[in-house]
């Protein structure tokens, strides 16, 4: 059986408590390692194949996992974040259901949400922004139309940038010319919750200078939009004295508290 499993972030102890379990029980193990963390792999067992996939393309990542499925073994493919977010696993999911080798996923906690943490912000703060966009400048991948930098800006949600700190003055640029302020309020997160994270926040037409003045490349995350400001919102309904849940009965001391 094959274990999709999501790595998390960075710092070791973001795994999920099922993710390491299938780790520490896994008899081989294909990770990213352009981006996980390799101190995971310390909770593997002696006797455990490690293969790292930035050396490997898709058929010999299928092969490795067909050679451990013919023998029996369980593999766990370790992906950054969580596999669903740029994971590139559907692909393998097609290869091994034509195989007919089983798989499951283990979700994880994305990149964006460590650079909230890193941030202390939230995403979706009330009269600023109800919405997270996740999306990436085209590269080598191309983005549909319909998502391009502009159309997407144009709604004015948080908006959060993977793969795109390699030409964050072109993305800014864009941004700028697809309507928003210079000044609207940006950060870079590098490298959320790894012991070397970096974090930063500035105007959207400061971003490349921000990071080339910080020396950011990759493994950085672009957030774009009002909320990165976390000021001028207004207090969440839910917790509201006034206002009344399934679980809080307004202002009564007797009744249950929210959740
Ligand atoms: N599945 C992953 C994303 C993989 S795409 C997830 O859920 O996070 C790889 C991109 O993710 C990188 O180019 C970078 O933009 C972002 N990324 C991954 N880990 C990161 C981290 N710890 N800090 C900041 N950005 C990160």
């Amino acid at each position: 059986m094959v274990h999709f499993v999501g790595a998390g972030p960075g710092a070791k102890d973001l795994i999920t408590l099922r993710g390491k379990k299938l780790i520490e029980e896994a008899d081989v193990i294909i990770y990213a390692g352009s981006l996980v963390n390799p101190q995971l792999l310390d909770y593997a067992r002696d006797h455990c194949r490690i293969h790292d996939s930035k050396d490997l393309n898709l058929e010999e990542v299928i092969a490795i996992m067909r050679d451990a499925e013919a023998q029996g073994k369980d593999t766990v493919r370790l992906h950054t974040g969580d596999p669903s977010i740029y994971g590139a696993v559907r692909e393998q999911m097609d290869i091994l259901d034509d195989l007919g080798i089983d798989y499951d996923v283990t979700p994880g906690v994305s990149s964006f949400c460590g650079a909230a943490s890193a941030l202390n912000m939230e995403y979706t703060l009330p009269g600023i922004s109800q919405s997270v966009i996740i999306t990436r400048m085209d590269g080598r991948t191309k983005v549909p139309e319909r998502e391009s930098v502009e159309a997407l800006a144009s709604h004015g949600a948080t908006m959060v940038f993977f793969l795109s700190s390699f030409d964050s003055g072109r993305l800014s640029e864009r941004l700028i010319n697809a309507g928003l302020s210079p000044d609207t309020p940006s950060a870079v997160v590098y490298k959320a919750t790894w012991d070397d994270e970096k974090s930063f926040v500035c105007s959207l037409k400061d971003l490349f200078e921000t990071m080339k003045a910080n020396d950011i490349k990759k493994t950085a995350l672009i957030i774009v939009g009002e909320a990165v400001a976390q000021t001028g919102y207004e207090r969440s309904k839910l917790y509201d004295p006034g206002f009344t849940t399934e679980y809080r009965m307004g202002t009564d001391k007797n009744a249950k508290d929210g959740h």
